[in-house]
C-alpha cells in the first residue's frame, strides 16, 4: 500500500478518535424490530425508522417472494430495456396515493434527492434549503452548482430575506427545498409559511417526506397532506425505507416535472432499475400503509407519552412533535458515554454527532415504533432519566 495514503488515512482516523467522532459498523440481529440482538443480548430498540413496524410484516415479505419468482434482477436501466409492467402499476398507484399527475420510483431516497436536485437546478438558479435538511439534499445541491442559500432552521424571516436577495440579483428560477419532518430533531417544517413565501416570490417547492410518509396524513401520505398544503407542492419526494418498511423512494408531481426527470435525472438514467422483489414489496407496503390508521394512532400515543416523560424531567427534546425524539446533550464525549450507559441497561439508542448534526449539539436520538411495548417504554424512560442525572445532563430536581 502507498505509504502516503496509509499514513494519511491513519492520521485522519486518529483525529476522529480523539474528537469522539469515530464511527464503526456493528452487527445486530433483527435491527428493525422492537427488540434487537446485540452481542448475544436482547435490547430495546429505540433506533429504527421502522415506525409502523411493517418491516417484518408477512404481507410485504410474501409480496417480495412472489415478485422475486419473476427474476432476481431487473437487468438494466429503465431507459434501456424498458421496465416491468408492475413498475408502471406501482407508479400509477403512487400518483393516486399522492394525488398527483405522475410519479417515479427511484432506487433510494439518497439517489432521488441527489438526482432530482442536480438535474432540476443549474448554475444560474438559486436554491433555498433549511440548514437542517438531510445530507442527500445538500449533496444534490452541491452537485448542481446552483447558488445555495441555507436558511436558519425554520426561520421564515431569514428565508424571505434570502429570497428577496436572489430577486435583487435577478435570479429567475428559485427552488425552496425542505424536509417536512427533520430527521435528527423530530420537529416539523413551517409548511404554511413556506407556501406563502413560495407564491410571493414565484419559487418552486420540493419537500422530502422521508420521516413523515406512513406516519402523517389521513392515509399516511405525509405531512403536507396532514396540514393541507399538498396541492401547493411542486415536487414530492419520499422513501419506502422507513415507515413503509421496505426500500426505495418516489418522486411525485405534475407530469411536466416527471417528464423532465426521465430525460435528465442521472440517478434514474444511469442506474439499474430496482429488482422485482423490491417493487413487489413496495406494492405491499403501499397497500398496508393506507390501512394503518390503528398503527398510526398507537405510534402517536406512544411517542407523545415518551416525549413528555423525558420533557418533564428536564430534557431538551429539540422541538420534537413526532416519533423522532432526541435529547440534546451537547458535547460528543458525554453523548457517547450516555449511549454506552444505555447499552448497559439493554437500550439501543445511538449518539448522533457531527457532521450529522451541528457541532456541540450531539444528542441521543430515540425513535418510537407502533409495536413498542408501552411498559418497556415506561421502564426505558425511567432509566434514561437516571442516566441523565448521573451524567449531569439534567438536574437532580
Ligand atoms: C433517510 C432519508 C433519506 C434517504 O433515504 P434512503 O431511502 O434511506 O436513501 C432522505 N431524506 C431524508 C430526510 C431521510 O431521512
Amino acid at each position: 500500500m502507498s505509504r502516503v495514503w496509509e499514513q494519511s488515512l491513519q492520521e485522519e482516523l486518529e483525529g476522529f478518535h480523539k474528537a469522539g467522532l469515530h464511527r464503526k459498523l456493528t452487527a445486530v440481529g433483527q435491527g428493525a424490530s422492537p427488540y434487537l440482538n446485540w452481542q448475544g443480548q436482547r435490547m430495546l430498540n429505540l433506533s429504527s425508522n421502522n415506525y409502523l413496524g411493517l418491516a417484518d410484516h408477512p404481507m410485504i415479505i410474501e409480496a417480495q417472494i412472489a415478485a422475486a419468482r419473476v427474476g432476481a434482477g431487473s437487468g438494466a436501466s429503465r431507459l434501456v430495456v424498458g421496465h416491468d409492467l408492475r413498475v408502471q402499476e406501482l407508479e400509477d398507484a403512487i400518483a393516486t396515493f399522492k394525488h398527483t399527475e405522475a410519479a417515479l420510483v427511484m432506487a433510494s431516497g439518497y439517489m432521488a434527492n441527489l438526482g432530482v436536485l442536480s438535474s432540476m437546478l443549474g448554475s444560474s438558479d438559486a436554491v433555498f434549503s433549511d440548514r437542517l435538511n438531510h445530507a442527500s439534499i445538500v449533496d444534490g445541491i452541491r452537485l448542481s452548482g446552483a447558488k445555495h442559500y441555507r436558511y436558519r432552521h425554520n426561520d421564515m424571516n431569514h428565508l424571505e430575506t434570502l429570497l428577496r436577495k436572489a430577486d435583487e440579483q435577478g435570479i429567475r428560477k428559485k427552488l425552496i427545498v425542505t424536509d417536512t419532518v427533520f430527521s435528527m430533531d423530530g420537529d416539523v417544517a413551517n409548511l404554511h409559511e413556506i407556501v406563502k413565501l413560495k407564491e410571493k416570490y414565484d419559487a418552486a417547492l420540493m419537500v422530502d417526506e422521508a420521516h413523515a410518509g406512513g406516519v402523517f396524513g389521513p392515509c399516511g401520505e405525509g405531512m403536507c397532506e396532514e396540514v393541507g398544503v399538498a396541492e401547493h407542492v411542486d415536487i414530492h419526494m419520499g422513501t419506502f425505507s422507513k415507515a413503509f418498511g421496505s426500500y426505495g423512494a418516489y418522486i411525485a408531481g405534475k407530469r411536466v416535472w416527471i417528464d423532465y426527470l426521465v430525460n435528465t435525472c442521472r440517478s434514474l438514467i444511469y442506474t439499474t432499475a430496482l429488482p422485482p422483489a423490491v417493487i413487489g414489496g413496495i406494492q405491499g407496503s403501499l397497500t398496508l400503509v393506507q390501512e394503518a390508521n390503528t398503527l398510526r394512532s398507537n405510534l402517536h400515543a406512544k411517542s407523545d407519552y415518551f416525549r413528555s416523560a423525558l420533557q418533564v424531567n428536564g430534557f431538551d427534546t429539540c422541538g420534537s412533535t413526532t416519533p423522532i425524539i432526541p435529547i440534546l446533550i451537547g458535547d460528543e464525549g458525554t453523548a457517547l458515554a450516555f449511549s454506552k450507559k444505555l447499552a448497559e441497561q439493554h437500550i439501543r439508542a445511538v449518539a448522533i454527532r457531527p457532521p450529522t448534526v451541528p457541532s456541540n449539539t450531539s444528542r441521543i436520538r430515540f425513535t418510537i415504533m407502533a409495536n413498542h411495548d408501552q411498559a418497556a417504554l415506561e421502564q426505558a424512560a425511567e432509566k434514561i432519566v437516571s442516566i441523565g442525572k448521573e451524567l449531569g445532563v439534567i438536574g437532580h430536581g
